[in-house]
């Protein structure tokens, strides 16, 4: 088949967006490196849906993902297994309780309610959580209606609906590079040495993305970042209704899963991938201590609390941590559906509604295209949160960071 779109990454980037595109009649190939889809990124997260983001795009896009997933309910492709429920989540503030005052009120503009804590004694009368017995949040944010999500159910529906729409998945099929007929990206390049042609080509390669568009000397500041989530024994103060609940400025969370707690302490370090290799890692040592004290601190009934396991994966940004959506002026044919950051659960649907409206004609009106387009100009330095914690950010370089990346992309 010579299709209208390669689509390169079978995440929930690629699977949304080949969704979207199959069901307004695109015929789509979607080609998977792995031997599975969503074994990336999409199989690491914390499947929290998180609609109280610090940045506006992210808000917008995680309020339509929002009602996306509610519309699965109902959907046959999805009725394998629930693709997420109401947890409700308490986001909280303990050094900087000026924090998301803004999101609360664009969310309220955009019909979500967001009830504000101030102080301990309302904190605890609207969320009941044993984590919450000595932890010095000043003030809360409490999206009822909050949800969390499981990203391999997502990802099956999503691809179930794309191929009863037409699309086809190939896994096993790296991507070496991206072609090109003169200024336009015309089609890929496998590893195997196959050339594939397509109207456009989508790249949804997660961490992957910035050295595809490095193929064709394209350079996109998508860095990604490392962070690790860690599973606790079975502990009483978890209770599968209760909502997951994140120290926003301190950076710490913890939701109920499993008898105990998926926990971070929100740690994050630039790590690029070296290609056809996994970006799953076991937890480091440090970042298990970091928790630990973290926890003594913040959270003090999981003080001390035993491990049982975890892991760390790769959340890739821009610079501005806003993602990269739609095509790409400095290469036709090309688009992007990437930098979904920490938020590629909560805002995956709408961003792959997003791309696939750019492919067949326009983006659509809801949202500010120029801020998520890939050529934008971003910034030289970011701050980095090695431990998690806004009050000790660290300015990231961007150009030592692409030296770091050219370096290992090509190993
Ligand atoms: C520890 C952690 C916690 C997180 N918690 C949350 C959370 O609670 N809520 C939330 O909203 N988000 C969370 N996220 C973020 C979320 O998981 C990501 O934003 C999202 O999964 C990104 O999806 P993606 O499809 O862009 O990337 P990926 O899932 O990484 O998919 C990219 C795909 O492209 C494929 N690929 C790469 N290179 C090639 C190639 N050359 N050829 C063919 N295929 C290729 C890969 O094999 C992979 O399958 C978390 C992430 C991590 C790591």
């Amino acid at each position: 088949m010579h299709p209208d779109v390669l689509i390169v990454g079978a995440g929930v980037a690629g699977l949304a967006t080949a969704d979207a595109l199959a069901r307004r009649g695109a015929r789509v190939l979607l080609l998977e490196a792995g031997t599975q889809i969503g074994a990336e990124a999409s199989s690491q997260n914390a499947g929290m849906v998180r609609r109280l983001g610090d940045d506006p795009i992210e808000r917008a896009l995680a309020r339509r993902t929002h009602e996306a997933l509610l519309d699965l309910d109902a959907d046959p492709d999805f009725a394998d297994a629930p693709v997420s429920r109401r947890s409700g989540a308490l986001l909280l503030l303990g050094h900087e309780p000026m924090r998301l005052h803004d999101a609360a009120a664009h969310l309220h503009a955009l019909g979500v309610a967001i009830k504000r804590l101030d102080g301990p004694a309302a904190i605890a009368a609207a969320v009941q959580s044993p984590l919450l017995q000595g932890c010095p949040a000043k003030l809360g944010w409490y999206d009822a209606e909050a949800r969390v999500a499981d990203a391999h159910a997502l990802c099956r529906g999503l691809l179930a609906r794309a191929r009863r729409h037409g699309a086809t998945l190939r896994t096993e099929a790296p991507v070496a590079a991206l072609r090109r007929d003169g200024e336009r990206i015309v089609g890929v390049q496998l590893a195997d040495g196959t050339a594939l042609d397509a109207g456009a080509v989508v790249l949804a390669a997660g961490a992957w993305t910035a050295g595809l568009c490095a193929s064709v000397g394209l350079w996109r500041p998508l860095l990604p970042l490392r962070r690790t989530l860690l599973q606790t024994e079975r502990h009483p103060g978890s209770h599968p209704d209760a909502p997951w609940i994140w120290l926003d400025d301190a950076g710490l969370y913890a939701r109920p899963e499993a008898g105990g707690f998926l926990v971070s302490a929100c740690d994050e370090a630039l790590d690029p991938p070296r290609p056809g290799a996994a970006s799953r890692l076991a937890p480091d040592p440090r970042a298990i201590a970091l928790f630990h004290a973290k926890a003594q601190r913040l959270f003090p009934t999981l003080a001390g609390v035993r491990l049982r396991g975890g892991w760390s994966g790769l959340r890739t940004f821009a610079p501005d941590r806003a993602p990269m959506l739609g095509p790409d002026a400095e290469a036709p044919g090309l688009h992007l559906c990437a930098g979904l950051g920490g938020y590629g659960i909560s805002c995956g649907l709408a961003a792959g509604e997003v791309v696939a409206a750019s492919v067949l004609d326009a983006a659509p009106a809801w949202l500010d295209a120029p801020a998520v387009a890939p050529h934008r100009h971003t910034l030289r330095r970011f701050p980095l949160l090695p431990d998690g914690d806004t009050s000790r950010a660290r300015l990231l370089d961007v150009a030592t960071a692409r030296a770091r990346m050219s370096k290992t992309c090509t190993q």
